[in-house]
């Protein structure tokens, strides 16, 4: 994948001293083609790289102590610079309700979407009315009502005989009259963009003047995700994008390109199937997370909605101060368990993804039992300072938690990457905190 690629061209950058023009543009070259083979639109690709060179080509930086950690960081704020630099929140309508309309082709998940979103304005005490207005596709109605059940909370439809442009405006006075503050409105999508589908949308649009209208693209579908945006965008105007099946997509490409291409922002990112699966897209985490450095945040927040709040501020201090210790990668070990699929979890914890890909390590829930009895089996001291762990030390923890020798190695050598990844993470925070280029 991406991640796989930048991060190798990267640590060759990283592994020389001193840096040469020649270098830095032959990283470039590498980063263009990984870029290209994740499907990021071309133009995006020529501007995106050129910024860069622009840039790491300076005089500070190829000077600098550390010129690959330069280069790598101006990558990382150009990524994020090209995913739109900070998260475009949703407009919340100062005078309820809130109308949310969902648009796009079938299939890219805009149901689903209603569904989560409910959940997500629902958690936030906010009161959504679910309103059935694709009256085409076999089930529609069906399909919003179960979600409605399960999330408890109320559906609007009128059928399947109604028009949808009459179903819409019924239902924002619905939530009127009921105290619903924000309406999130279901419509149909077609295989491809026609006529009959934008006419319709934009009578929507005209009816009931949507606070927002967010357009659900499926990521899996690459540049074609792209045009697709471009061409809602043109017809009817968008305010925003939420980029589907993310959990499936390796490429990237449309979550790259789509903020370039249409000046839109992605403002959310379905990752399951799941009414959890929605997360608001941060540029600067999905940047961290394809130059493969780990999503140290979204795990906080997932851990502060999931777990105790305190323990998750605990631990963001501790990962600030680098006083990470294998006491709290025993903690994160239990509070993972609770979060929820284990693959998805990993792939957000630094250093957790490639561990994943290395041969011999199941990252199963067995494997997860053998790392807690290892742990469990050391000495306080030895979980706070595991430098002092010699090989009698791992022999009578091999033995006392009924593993072998090679485990327990494999175990320091996982937590000590776990360590050095998250230092780089927090490092690079502090750099572009400060908005410098030296550091
Ligand atoms: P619609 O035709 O646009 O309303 O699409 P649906 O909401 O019916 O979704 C189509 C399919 O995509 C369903 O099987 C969903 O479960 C699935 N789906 C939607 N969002 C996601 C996502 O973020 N990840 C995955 N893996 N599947 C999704
Ligand atoms: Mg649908």
């Amino acid at each position: 994948g991406l991640a796989e690629k930048l991060q190798g061209t990267f640590d060759k950058l990283r592994g020389k001293g001193k840096l040469s023009e020649e270098d830095v543009k032959a990283a470039l070259r590498e980063v263009k083609l990984a870029l290209l083979e994740a499907d990021v639109n071309f133009r995006v690709v020529k501007n995106f790289i050129k910024d860069i060179e622009e840039r790491a080509i300076g005089q500070e930086v190829l000077e600098s102590l550390t010129p690959g950690q330069q280069v790598v960081k101006i990558v990382n704020e150009e990524l994020t610079e090209l995913m739109g630099g900070t998260q475009s929140k949703l407009t919340l309508a100062s005078n309820p309700p809130t109308v949310i309309m969902l648009v796009g082709l079938q299939g890219a998940g805009k149901t689903t979407t209603v569904g989560k979103l409910a959940k997500n304005l629902h958690n936030k005490g906010r009161r959504p009315l679910l309103v059935a207005a694709d009256i085409y596709r076999p089930a529609a109605i069906k399909q919003l009502q179960v979600l409605g059940e399960r999330l408890e909370q109320p559906v609007f439809t009128m059928g399947d005989k109604q028009d949808p442009v009459d179903i819409a405006k019924a239902g924002v006075s619905h939530a009127e009259s009921n105290g619903r503050d924000v309406v999130i409105i279901d419509t149909a999508g077609r295989l491809h963009i026609d006529e009959k589908l934008m006419g319709e949308l934009k009578n929507i649009k005209k009816a009931v003047k949507p606070h927002e209208i967010l357009l659900v693209v499926d990521s899996m579908t690459g540049q074609d995700a792209v045009n697709v945006a471009e061409n809602f965008d043109d017809a009817l105007g968008v305010d925003g994008v939420v980029l589907t099946k993310l959990d499936g997509d390796a490429r990237g490409g449309a979550a790259l390109s789509i903020r370039e291409v249409t000046g839109k922002p992605i403002k959310f990112s379905g990752i399951g199937e799941k009414l959890d699966d929605l997360e608001p897209f941060h540029p600067d985490r999905m940047a961290s997370r394809i130059l493969g450095m780990g999503d140290v945040l979204s795990l906080i927040e997932k851990a502060e909605q999931n777990i105790d709040a305190e323990k998750a501020k605990a631990l963001e201090e501790k990962l600030r101060k680098e006083e990470f210790t294998l006491e709290d990668f025993l903690d994160q070990m239990d509070q993972v368990r609770n979060m929820g699929p284990l693959d998805q979890i990993m792939d957000m914890l630094p250093g957790m993804g490639d561990i994943k890909k290395l041969k011999g390590v199941n990252m199963d829930e067995n494997h997860l039992d053998r790392i807690e009895a290892i742990i469990n089996s050391m000495t306080l001291e030895e979980r706070r300072n595991p430098d002092i762990i010699n090989g009698s030390r791992r022999r009578r923890i091999a033995q006392g938690s009924g593993t072998e020798v090679q485990d327990i190695n494999r175990l320091l050598k996982q937590f000590k990457q776990t360590k050095k990844m998250m230092k780089q993470v927090g490092d690079m925070q502090k750099g572009v905190g400060k908005g410098g280029l030296k550091g």
